[in-house]
């Protein structure tokens, strides 16, 4: 049982996007990542790209993603222009040139934050440095309120087939005390579109734990998510990480009005089992930590799998993560380092880590346990791992917790697991890797 310090919201990350983690990536890894980039790809591995578009209406107060507020058009040519030309340049790799892309997802920021004839313009290049014809996926994140009908469109024929519409909450009070920059307006009219134009996935993203969350008003967030109908909701547990508006904020707020801080783990997972249990009653299946989808055998999520399963992805933009044949990697992390080396034609590698297989079983591993369930005979085949044995002591101490099961084809979280399960991911890190872990 956890302490009651550990189930408030306490300043950091609780959320495990990778292993080993980012703070054991280094400059002096980067020989390692050219190498990766210089060698071809392990036959069969799928491949992704990844487009990091940083650009905002306004920077939510819990976002601690590199985004900026205050660039001009022709700052973002500039930034178009320089991410055409590091994809130019990783084409012309060994480990990517050549291949083709299995799926693609445009992040943030804001990718919607875009304009249709921005898009198109940059779209269009990009497919004539790498095809997309045998890509499963295009995903694209989208804020509502910078959404027109048109530029609907333009993002249909330019072949997204999974749109994310970052929804969050639908309170105006709420949005607002958040730092975001839609109305609930805005919401309905862009799903309205989206739906008119036939794409083939729409997904609503919520947020359990906003501040100024309360029962009353979760209960009304969800019951709208259900009335809308999208194809898959993701449900985030708000964190507080260092360096947000918030961090800096709520401990002042928290003081003088308490009701203002963040929920405590508890009532956010309770949140979230409301709402799961709420999908599930109007026929959504849980599929991951995070996700309910209509239909698992219909609604796939092409990048979350290929990335729990140690796909090839090579991340684009400012301060992008990767992960090529082997080497995890990320660009340099301000505006001024990656324009300037896209200038001087340079790829702009800020950090990197070379995995060995025993990080890449753990990492597929804690990534697929998220899902809920591990099947034995998927590593055995892949690493010739029997993780029931190598990570016997792990799972025998969650099972005593009731966090999973063990049997003899794999390991099944508990409906509770599900809830926590990055709380307890670290279980199964190397010992030298349990220090430090976001930075
Ligand atoms: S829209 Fe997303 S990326 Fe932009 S500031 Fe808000 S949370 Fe951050």
């Amino acid at each position: 049982m956890a302490g009651v310090d550990q189930e408030k919201t306490g300043l950091g990350n609780y959320f495990i996007a990778n292993y080993p983690p980012f703070s054991f990536w280094k400059p002096s890894y980067l020989p390692d990542a050219v190498m990766a980039l210089n060698s071809p790809p392990v036959p069969g591995t799928p491949l992704g790209l990844y487009l990091h578009i940083p650009f905002c209406r306004k920077r939510c107060k819990f976002c601690y993603f590199r985004v900026y507020t205050d660039k001009n058009a022709k700052d973002v040519e500039v930034y178009l222009n320089a991410i055409v030309k590091e994809v130019e340049l990783l084409a012309q790799t060994p480990c990517i040139g050549g291949r083709k892309l299995d799926y693609i997802y445009f992040g943030g920021g804001t990718p919607s934050y875009l304009s249709a004839t921005q898009l198109r313009g940059m779209i269009e290049r990009l497919q004539t440095i790498l095809p997309w014809d045998a890509a499963r996926e295009v995903a694209f994140e989208c804020e509502p309120g910078t959404l027109q009908q048109h530029k609907l469109q333009t993002l249909r024929e330019l072949g997204v087939t999974r749109l994310s519409l970052g929804v969050e909450n639908f309170k105006p009070e709420i949005l607002q005390f958040n730092g975001r920059a839609h109305l609930e307006e805005e919401i309905h009219r862009a799903y309205g579109w989206a739906r008119d134009l036939g794409f083939e996935q729409i997904n609503i993203d919520l947020i359990a734990g906003m501040v100024g969350e309360d029962w009353p008003n979760w209960r009304d967030c969800v019951r709208k998510t259900i009335a809308m109908s999208p194809d898959s909701v993701t449900v985030y547990q708000m964190e507080l990480p260092y360096n947000t508006v918030f961090s800096r904020e709520l401990k002042v707020i928290g003081q003088d009005e308490p009701q203002l801080g963040i929920a405590d783990w508890p009532t956010k997972r309770a949140w979230v089992d409301y709402a799961f249990e709420e999908f599930q009653n109007a026929g959504y299946e849980i599929s991951s930590a995070y996700t309910v989808v209509k239909s698992k055998a219909k609604t796939q999520f092409v990048y979350r799998d290929a990335l729990w399963s140690g796909a090839d992805m090579f991340g684009t933009g400012v301060a992008s993560f990767g992960h090529v044949n082997g080497v995890h990697i990320q660009n340099v992390d301000t505006w001024e380092q990656y324009i300037e080396k896209l200038d001087k034609n340079e790829i702009p590698l800020g950090r990197a880590f070379p995995t060995t297989p025993h990080h890449r079983l753990i990492r597929e591993m804690i990534l697929q346990l998220k899902t809920g369930h591990l099947r034995a005979d998927y590593f055995q085949k892949k690493f010739g791992a029997n993780i029931l044995k190598e990570f016997a002591d792990g799972y025998r101490k969650l099972e005593s917790e009731g966090w999973l099961t063990v049997s003899e084809d794999g390991v099944d979280l508990t409906p509770a697991g599900l809830l926590q399960i990055d709380r307890h991911l670290t279980t199964f890190f190397d010992a030298e890797h349990l220090s430090n872990r976001y930075t």
